[in-house]
């Protein structure tokens, strides 16, 4: 296995409960960040962890047969794209309806694709092993996996299953943590350009290189099959992540591949501060907001640069700022910067934003500055009583890197509204001055 974060791809016929699965399997990773303004996500793909394995999973949902069209040929071009894209596809098949010509068919292209394939029994509540599961065996995929997507039976053992057939385990955590990295203390800004085709990537990336002299150092876990570029700047040392078909074409890069969510998801996962980057010609699109979704979910920091500011005019200016406030809401932590990668102008505080972005993931707090800040925060305003209990907020301490995690102890937390948790956040990031991260505030009561 590369350094890359895992994809697992959901394949099955319609209505065997691939998208049940596919919520149940990224659930994992949503819960903090439900309801935010402008955040849609995108159905197909999502980010997962279990145990301290993160994993991108990717719903196919593509997979539409017509009488008339054998159903590999009818298979959408997406689909294919994600299967190739896969470490291990989940094969879906429904525990009730028992197998079916499609299903054959299906079995017949992973066959002869020579990919890590588990077969999954769906809708498999209630039913007891045994003779039911014998005619999947006809499919040639070895052990059956039953689980219940509806009802969230057997995904453990699911999920274990898929990550032995990548000889992964999932008590290790993933090499693309940043958070292991940072405890090594190798210092070495990981940072990803996402954004889709034709936004500017190469430009701007080639603005960064052709300032500063490409320094090579080493790198442990750099990859063949990733493209991670070192460089330093201002004393720093970097590492450019590859996204989306970034290509070096002797000394430059150029967009060669066309755009991979997958590709774009690995990187986020890889990076420790990723850059957004937009088109002002084309304000936020529908895509933009998608990856925006996925850094928002990955935790990692984000500087957001729209790009190409030199080519809009003022009344364009101000629907690409509307737009961003509209769609991006979410990230409002995000230092957001207007630049022309072609004419370099901004380029200089853009990094500087990055780097800020960094340290910010990084940030270390020291237990007893947070106490100390958690007291000032209560003085200045305690939290509401619930009935005639008071949440009683105690000590703080650090709970993690990139992002950062403030781990609150106390009684009655249970009772500490939103509006609250909200209000300690924007304390401590304003008392820590970060821009970019996520901060996570964890609440544990001991009552
Ligand atoms: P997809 O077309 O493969 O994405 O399938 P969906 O996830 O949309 O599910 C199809 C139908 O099967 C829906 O009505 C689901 O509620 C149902 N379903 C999904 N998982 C389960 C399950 O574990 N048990 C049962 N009984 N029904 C399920
Ligand atoms: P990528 O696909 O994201 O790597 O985008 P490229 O860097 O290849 O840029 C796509 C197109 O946008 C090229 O024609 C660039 O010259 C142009 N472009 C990039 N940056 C700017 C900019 O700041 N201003 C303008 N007007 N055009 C730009």
């Amino acid at each position: 296995m590369s350094g890359h974060t895992p994809v697992v791809a959901l394949v099955g016929r319609p209505n065997v409960g691939k998208s049940t699965l596919f919520n149940r399997l990224t659930r994992s990773r949503d819960a903090l960040v439900a309801d935010l303004p402008g955040l849609t996500r995108d159905r197909h793909y999502g980010q997962a962890r279990w145990g301290r394995r993160d994993f991108i999973v990717v719903d196919t949902g593509g997979f539409e047969p017509t009488a008339e069209q054998g159903i590999v040929r009818e298979m959408a071009k997406q689909t294919r794209q994600a299967v190739a894209e896969a470490d291990v596809v989940l094969f879906v098949v429904d525990a009730r309806a028992g197998l079916t010509a499609q299903d054959h068919d299906i079995a017949a292209y992973l066959r002869r694709l020579g990919k890590p394939v588990v077969l999954v029994a769906n809708k498999a509540e209630g039913m007891r092993e045994s003779a039911q599961w014998a005619e999947f065996f006809e499919l040639g995929l070895g052990e059956v996996v039953p689980v219940s997507a509806a009802h969230g039976q057997g995904l453990r053992s699911l999920v274990d299953t898929a990550l032995q057939r990548l000889g992964l385990d999932e008590a290790e955590p993933s090499p693309a943590d940043a958070t292991e990295a940072a405890e090594a203390g190798d210092g070495v800004i990981r940072l990803a350009v996402a954004g889709r085709p034709n936004v500017g990537k190469s430009t701007l990336i080639n603005a960064w290189l052709g300032e500063e002299r490409l320094v090579a150092f080493d790198l442990p876990g750099t990859t063949r099959d990733a493209i991670r570029v070192p460089f330093e700047r201002e004393g720093r040392r970097f590492e450019l992540i590859d996204t989306a078909g970034l290509r070096r074409k002797g000394k430059v890069f150029q967009a060669v591949e066309k755009f991979s969510v997958v590709k774009t998801l690995q990187a986020i996962e890889g990076a420790h501060v990723v850059l957004l980057l937009l088109d002002a010609t084309e304000g936020v699109t529908e895509q933009d907001a998608h990856i925006a979704g996925f850094i928002l979910d990955s935790g990692r920091s984000v500087v957001l640069a729209v790009n190409k500011w030199d080519a809009v005019d003022e009344y364009q200016r101000q629907l690409v700022q509307r737009s961003i406030e509209a769609r991006l809401g979410f990230l409002k932590h995000a230092p957001l910067h207007f630049i022309s990668a072609r004419q370099r102008v901004g380029i200089q505080a853009l990094f500087t934003s990055i780097v800020r972005a960094y340290e910010s993931a990084m940030v270390k707090m020291p237990t007893p500055l947070l106490t100390r800040l958690l007291h000032e925060a209560v003085a200045f305003q305690a939290p509401k009583r619930a009935g005639n209990v008071r949440p009683k907020l105690r000590y703080a301490h650090q709970g993690g890197h990139n992002p950062p995690v403030i781990v609150i102890h106390g009684n009655a937390l249970q009772h500490v509204g939103d509006a609250y948790r909200r209000y300690l956040e924007a304390r401590f990031r304003k008392a820590f001055d970060l821009v970019g991260t996520p901060l996570r505030i964890e609440l544990r009561t001991q009552d």
